[in-house]
């Protein structure tokens, strides 16, 4: 094997590439253009589409693709091949700046929420050069953003390009108010931790609940769940660590950093946590770890499941978005200082998260709102779906002080102004004790938890920008034009802080008790995606978005529509795959085992010697009356299908899928995981939770 060294970014046109292979004037030409986000001019995308065709083929390309997000939270490509035939039957490789620049998928077969109806069918992808391109199965991948004719965007990642642009144009008026004069650009970062399971590939193809859905529908608890907690931290069997090997290396490959890989609390749960970069490649890097999970699983006998609740009654799969902001000359905006002047400065930036979040909590629940997050938000699993920040003793104890103007606890006994008093250095040991917050401040960036293991992180991470760019937004307004700047950047803090301190909660968020406060002190609880997906298109919403040029109002309401519909779509998909795993496979295999302990009943009749078959029939008895019990189940779960589908208005249709077909899948499964308790094994038709959760060594 090769060193890491020599792998890592072997398949991506990185800056290395481009210094090496364009010409010193197109390098720096690209290279401002990336730097200042401005369109490439066409005849530098000549020089460099060539070297990027040439260096391509070099590595074993045939085709190229721009590479792109639409709604449906997976990338989209349409391959493209370098032929080109010559009128003397010849042919040449060619790839054009046109093509660099801009490709024309066919956006009709895409979601668009009813974009489509308004505007042009057809859409573009434009490239994204921040985000470099790369090969992918024999193809050069361009990573674009995918738009509509008409300029509305048609994927997610364009808002979260836009998104970006905001962050960075309103914490330069921040730095500029301290007196930094050096900065030119400001970004997020970015290191999503990604959770998964691992199961054998031969019994997920049993398994048509998995194979469509990517969850089991049914399926009794087995006797050894996580319990033990033995799972956590413990050593990795061989086709696990094989498997994590050959991927690091595939994700190396591609320029991302798979830092540290272990195993999670339950068992057959892994997590892949990648070193941070900016937001925009975190996303790109993000949805290709999850490509290439799934491929390199493959490659291996197993399958992997990213849904966020591949297992009842077994923890779900979440992502951790580890979220902060950083200049370009590697300064972390969200970590504590050593002199009084920084400190002031990140209190102001904490500030603008906290109200940022306490405004904005509906926001932050709507991007990570799906029908599989549903089972782990507001479902007694981590996170709950309330919106609160964790931000640790040390931090809570300064905001305190900075409230009630109060000499700080264990510090100096004088009074607390911020700008004046040097902060305690938070050490992630103090600050990251609380596991169960769904947004916690881990010492020099904030963790958000609530996102689900297979949403793309484009939503939420635009959700966060924008919010706290507005925030910083109407700080600059008020702090540009104060008399005495410190005393107003004191005011404004304390007055932030006494605001909206009730989005704070140190203590532990899985507690019913909490659940009851939040509530006291008027924080959202939006338990499925169904309460929280209205509130994306509320006033103050649409407000934030259009007057912050993220979405126009109508680009707003079409996701909505999206949104709906794709919830009604998944629930509709896994009702009617219990549907037919009911009909086609669990009823027959219960009736196979009825007739078998009927004739088994009827032979030691016959052979009349007196024995007794009570254990049989009290088996029928039960088996019997709960074979009725889901068959009467299933036909009231597909009249109940007939009727959805008899709704208009997508929203009381999602409403209607939450109520009443979720409701009836639940009644369903409850009965069919009762009936695989009594049924013996041999006639069960499918993998059970044991092997499904313990079959990989
Ligand atoms: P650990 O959880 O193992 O102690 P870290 O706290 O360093 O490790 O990081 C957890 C995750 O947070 C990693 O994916 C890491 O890349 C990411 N991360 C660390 N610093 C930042 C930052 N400034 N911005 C965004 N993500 C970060
Ligand atoms: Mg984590």
């Amino acid at each position: 094997m090769s060193s890491v060294s020599e792998i890592f970014g072997s398949l991506v046109f990185n800056e290395h590439v481009m210094k090496e292979r364009l010409p010193a004037e197109t390098y720096a030409a690209l290279k401002r253009t990336i730097e200042e986000g401005r369109s490439l001019d066409r005849s530098i995308a000549n020089v460099v589409a060539n070297a990027m065709k040439d260096w391509a083929i070099e590595k074993g390309a045939t085709h190229f693709t721009h590479w792109f997000q639409p709604m449906t939270g997976v990338t989209a490509e349409k391959h493209e091949g370098f032929l080109y035939p010559q009128k003397d039957g010849s042919v040449i490789m060619r790839f054009s700046g046109k093509e660099l620049i801009r490709g024309e998928p066919d956006a009709s077969s895409f979601p668009s929420g009813g974009l489509r109806a308004t505007f042009e069918a057809r859409g573009y992808t434009a490239w994204d050069a921040t985000s470099f391109a790369f090969i992918k199965d024999r193809t050069l991948c361009i990573p674009t953003a995918f738009c509509s004719y008409g300029g509305e965007a048609l994927d997610k990642k364009t808002p979260l390009l836009r998104s970006m642009e905001l962050l960075n144009k309103q914490a330069l008026r921040i730095l500029r108010l301290f007196g930094d004069t050096q900065t030119i650009r400001v970004n997020t970062t970015v290191g999503p931790e990604q959770e998964y399971f691992l199961i054998d590939k031969k019994l997920y193809e049993k398994r048509r609940d998995l194979i469509y859905c990517g969850r089991t529908l049914f399926g009794a608890r087995p006797p050894k769940g996580q319990e033990l907690d033995d799972h956590y931290f413990g050593s990795l069997k061989d086709r696990v660590s094989d498997f994590m090997h050959d991927l690091d290396e595939e994700l190396w490959k591609l320029g991302i950093f798979a830092k540290t890989e272990h195993n999670e609390v339950a068992p057959a749960q892994h997590e892949l946590a990648p070193i941070f970069t900016t937001t925009n490649i975190a996303t790109d890097h993000n949805q290709l770890t999850m490509e290439m999970m799934r491929k390199v699983a493959g490659r291996h006998g197993l399958v992997c499941l990213l849904h966020e609740k591949p297992f009842a009654g077994v923890n779900g799969s979440g992502k951790h978005n580890n979220w902060s902001i950083s200049t370009d000359r590697g300064v972390n905006l969200l970590e504590p200082g050593d002199s009084p002047s920084e400190n002031a400065q990140f209190l102001l930036f904490l500030a603008a998260v906290i109200k940022g979040v306490d405004e904005y909590q509906d926001l932050l629940r709507v991007s990570v709102a799906s029908a599989g997050n549903d089972h782990r938000l507001g479902a007694n699993e981590a996170p709950p779906a309330i919106v609160s920040m964790f931000v640790g003793d040390d931090l809570m104890e300064v905001l305190n002080a900075i409230e009630t103007g109060s000499p700080s606890g264990h510090k100096d006994k004088v009074e607390m102004r911020i700008g004046v008093h040097t902060l305690p250095r938070f050490t992630r040991d103090t600050t990251d004790r609380n596991r169960t917050s769904p947004f916690a401040f881990t010492g020099n960036k904030f963790e958000f938890r609530m996102v689900g293991s297979s949403q793309s992180i484009a939503d939420c991470n635009t959700m966060l920008n924008t919010i706290v760019a507005e925030e910083l937004s109407q700080f600059a307004d008020q702090l540009e034009g104060a008399e005495d700047f410190e005393s107003a950047l004191n005011e404004l803090v304390r007055k932030t802080i006494i605001d909206h301190k009730r989005i704070i909660f140190n203590g532990n968020n899985y507690s019913d008790e909490w659940v009851a406060e939040a509530q006291e002190r008027g924080l959202l609880n939006l338990k499925s995606t169904v309460e929280a997906l209205p509130y994306l298109v509320k006033e103050k919403n649409i407000e934030l978005f259009t007057k912050n040029k993220i979405f126009t109002e109508t680009e707003l309401r079409s996701r909505y529509e999206i949104m709906l519909e794709e919830y009604s779509k998944t629930i509709n998909i896994e009702a009617l795959t219990m549907v037919d795993m009911v009909k086609k496979d669990i009823i027959p295999a219960c009736l196979k085992y009825q007739e078998f302990l009927v004739d088994t009943v009827l032979k030691k009749r016959q052979l009349s010697i007196g024995v007794s078959s009570a254990a049989e029939e009290d088996l029928i008895g039960k088996i019997s009356s709960l074979t009725g019990c889901l068959y009467n189940k299933v036909s009231q779960l597909e009249n109940s299908l007939l009727a959805a589908k008899e709704y208009e208005d997508s929203k009381s249709q999602a409403v209607f899928y939450r109520e009443t077909i979720f409701a009836s899948m639940q009644e369903l499964r409850a009965v069919a995981d009762e009936l695989e308790g009594l049924v013996s094994k041999e006639y069960w038709p499918y993998p059970n939770y044991g092997e499904l959760l313990f079959s990989v060594q």
